[in-house]
């Protein structure tokens, strides 16, 4: 007789493993037990079919249509561009996120226009020498069961455009909301046409109009941050002439340099076919009294005395724009009545950990996850506090991680700087090490941030709250 029988058990069964309250990664490998399909592999199937209107068709607003749609819901979506585009350049697509969209069905259209960057390397400003090393391939396939991948912003959001329309889901292009109706869950569109829906989810971005009315008519308080970025594109071929940066291309990798109150972030994307440069520096005016002439010659001033490789890639720039790097605060709430606020809207925090985007892809996973829960309408309210509670914290710890990144980053030379510098001295070397100043490589950071899965957290919360 088997061990199987004896016990009357299968072997497929899951063992008693209570959830450590403690910080703990000891249950990892729960994930990565392989199965037979089992009945919770739909668990984000809904068991009410909600109307659902998305007004923002970015990377939050389509990512959160298409994992609504796929839980049984009726979506929407309004947006106000006549086209679909995305300013900037690359964008990364942390392994946090890009198992949301392996299991959503989108990472086969991302796929084809990505870029795997083996490792992120921290240079110092001055020379270029290596002072962090965080491994992405093969560490973060292996630790956290999905790739990091760095892609243009124009084919990412074409990526979820094409699946949001695979999926059947309506999009309304040229259709500006100009109003909301909060309680009613209707939206007023610039025409003056009114739709409603049993909930609105509004992902208008930064400058979001919906934020406002959450929030009972005081907008979100900005905190400066002064910093600004040049985000820019460059030519490869100009790079590969020159055989002092053209090592740069050699692998994909991504690239920062770090110094005194800036940085600069470099990968390249599109197959190696463009150069992604974005460089971050010291800038407290008010943006909207920039003009974008001065931006190359600005540029130079503000990198003198860098690296020689920087500096020569700077003098490859034909033209770049400057980004003002906003720094909101945590907000106490994202729900007013039946209009619910996220991505941009509701957690714009500095780019530094990279996770903005991401962020707004979890809050989709988690909004249907929170909707998956409920069996009528009257418990809409219910889903909704379990997924506000859940991302306000979430992206209020990510929020923290971004700011301390740029306080990191940019410590001016001094015994501060060394003393980081040698922390990171075991992930250059290779050798085991228990901590890092280099978030990306933190073994705490990064199991909290790349191994956090949105959809537990909302059982995990749900389930505290039957209880409660
Ligand atoms: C320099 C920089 C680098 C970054 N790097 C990364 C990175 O590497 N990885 C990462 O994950 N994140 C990164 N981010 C953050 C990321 O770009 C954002 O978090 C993300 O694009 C937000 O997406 P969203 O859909 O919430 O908002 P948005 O992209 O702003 O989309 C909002 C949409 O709503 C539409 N809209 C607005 N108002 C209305 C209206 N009234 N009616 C109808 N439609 C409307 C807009 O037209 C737009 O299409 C970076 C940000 C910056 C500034």
């Amino acid at each position: 007789m088997t061990r199987e029988q004896l016990l009357n058990t299968s072997v497929d069964a899951k063992p008693k493993l209570e959830e450590p309250s403690y910080p703990s990664n000891c249950l990892e490998f729960t994930r990565h037990v392989v199965h037979p399909p089992s009945s919770n592999d739909h668990a984000n199937t809904s068991k009410i079919s909600l109307t659902i209107i998305v007004v923002g068709a970015g990377l939050g607003g389509l990512t959160t249509a298409i994992a609504l749609k796929q839980s049984g819901h009726q979506v929407t979506v309004y947006e106000q561009a006549r086209e679909l585009s995305e300013i900037g350049a690359g964008i990364q697509v942390p392994s946090n996120s890009t198992r949301i969209l392996s299991k959503l069905g989108i990472e086969e259209y991302l796929k084809p226009f990505a870029t795997e960057p083996e490792a992120i390397v921290i240079r110092r400003w001055q020379n270029g020498k290596v002072i962090g090393n965080t491994r992405l391939i093969p560490d973060f396939v292996d630790g956290f069961n999905a790739p990091y991948y760095v892609v243009h912003r124009a084919d990412f959001l074409s990526a979820l455009h094409k699946k949001a329309l695979d999926e059947g889901i309506e999009i309304n292009l040229g259709s500006k909301v100009s109003d909301y109706h909060p309680i009613k869950g209707q939206i007023i569109l610039e025409d003056g046409n009114i739709h409603g829906a049993d909930l609105v989810v509004a992902a208008d971005g930064i400058h979001s109009v919906a934020r406002k009315l959450v929030l009972g008519g005081q907008d979100m308080v900005f905190q400066q941050s002064g910093l600004a970025a040049y985000r820019t594109i460059v030519d490869v071929n100009r790079m590969r002439d020159d055989p002092e940066v053209s090592w740069v291309l050699d692998r994909p990798s991504m690239n920062v340099w770090v110094g005194d109150a800036g940085h600069v972030m470099t990968y390249t994307i599109g197959s190696g076919k463009t150069f992604n440069f974005v460089l971050a520096h010291p800038d407290d005016t008010d943006p909207s009294t920039w003009g974008q002439k001065d931006n190359i010659s600005d540029m130079k001033n503000h990198f003198v005395g860098w690296d020689p490789v920087v500096t020569k890639i700077i003098g490859m720039v034909d033209s770049t724009l400057k980004w003002p790097l906003m720094n909101g605060s945590t907000l106490n709430r994202w729900v007013l009545g039946n209009l619910l606020i996220l991505g941009d809207a509701a957690h714009p925090m500095l780019p530094y950990m990279s996770q903005g985007a991401a962020m707004a892809v979890e809050d989709g996973a988690a909004l249907a996850r929170a909707l998956s829960k409920i069996q009528s309408p009257a418990q809409l309210q219910e889903a909704l506090g379990i997924f506000e509670k859940v991302r306000i914290k979430r992206t209020g710890h990510m929020h923290q991680a971004s700011l301390l990144n740029s306080q990191l980053w940019h410590i001016p030379d001094g015994p501060w700087q060394e003393a980081r510098d040698a922390a990171m001295e075991p992930e250059v070397k290779g050798v085991p090490f228990a901590h890092s100043p280099n978030q990306w490589s933190d073994p705490a950071t990064q199991m909290w941030c790349y191994g956090y899965d949105s959809e537990k957290e909302i059982d995990k919360a749900w389930e505290d709250f039957q209880r409660e």
